[in-house]
């Protein structure tokens, strides 16, 4: 059965490197549609390019156009191991499409990971963060005292501030974050598939903390209706997980 997980979490929750790593180390797709996005507009994509101008302000692109992008991710042979997706669903009708999508797909259930980062450290590293012009990695944060890497460690690309981080388009990032995305939790989260993970500690911490969940949350998905195991009662009178 596939592997098919949403990272969902603030901007700068560390989602992006997260949902990379796992994909790599499980071989699954990793789906970032502000990637996606990014990618399109360096190729001068036409949907790409009527959506910069929105994400050049912090909103959010409309659904349709996310929707059809995913779609056509989704249902490509590569995604067949499973995907893991990073910044999609955003709205509640994004979340609805996808269900229908992975209803299609008939492989697997979803898992949902929501990673929660303090508003006030989101801040800290947004401000912080650089991304590589050429490629469009993301730098690794500079350790603290010590100066900030001058060049992309995978590509040695040129490093710069990605445009829709600075200060201004943060704050308005983070407020359609809290209205239109967060909801999202509401929407997920009487599934049992539906984890939250602690994203304010060292990355090596947080991937741990998510490798544990996402094994957990897809053993409970894979058994019917994602009801967890029935408890049984052993020797001690206690009562144990089956
Ligand atoms: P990200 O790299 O995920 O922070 O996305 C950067 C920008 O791309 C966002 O601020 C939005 O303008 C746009 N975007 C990415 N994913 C979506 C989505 N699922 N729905 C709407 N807009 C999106």
């Amino acid at each position: 059965m596939a592997l098919n997980v949403i990272m969902m979490g603030p901007p700068g929750a560390g989602k992006g490197t997260q949902a990379g790593r796992f994909a790599r180390e499980r071989g699954l797709l990793k789906i970032s549609t502000g990637d996606i996005l990014r990618e399109g507009i360096n190729a001068q994509l036409p949907v790409a390019l009527k959506a910069k101008e929105l994400m050049d302000r912090g909103e959010l692109v409309d659904d349709a156009t996310m929707i059809a992008i995913v779609r056509e991710r989704l249902m490509r042979p590569d995604a067949q191991p499973g995907f893991v997706l990073d910044g999609f669903p955003r709205t509640v009708a994004q979340a609805e499409a996808l269900d229908r999508i992975v209803a299609e797909r008939n492989n697997g259930p979803l898992l949902i990971v929501d990673v929660r980062v303090p508003q006030r450290e989101l801040v800290r590293r947004l401000a912080g963060r650089l991304i590589c012009k050429k490629c469009g990695t993301n730098a690794e944060p500079a350790k603290e005292g010590a100066p900030a890497a001058a060049a992309c460690a995978k590509c040695g690309g040129r490093l710069v501030q990605r445009a829709d981080d600075n200060a201004q388009v943060v704050k308005e990032r983070l407020k359609v974050y809290e209205r239109a995305t967060k909801p999202l939790v509401e929407f997920y989260r009487g599934r049992p598939t539906f984890r939250i993970v602690n994203g304010a500690q060292a990355q090596e911490r947080v991937a741990h903390e998510l490798d544990t969940v996402i094994d957990d949350a897809a053993v409970v998905g894979a058994t019917p209706q994602g009801t967890p195991a029935p408890v049984k009662a052993v020797a001690s009178g206690k009562a144990a997980q089956a």
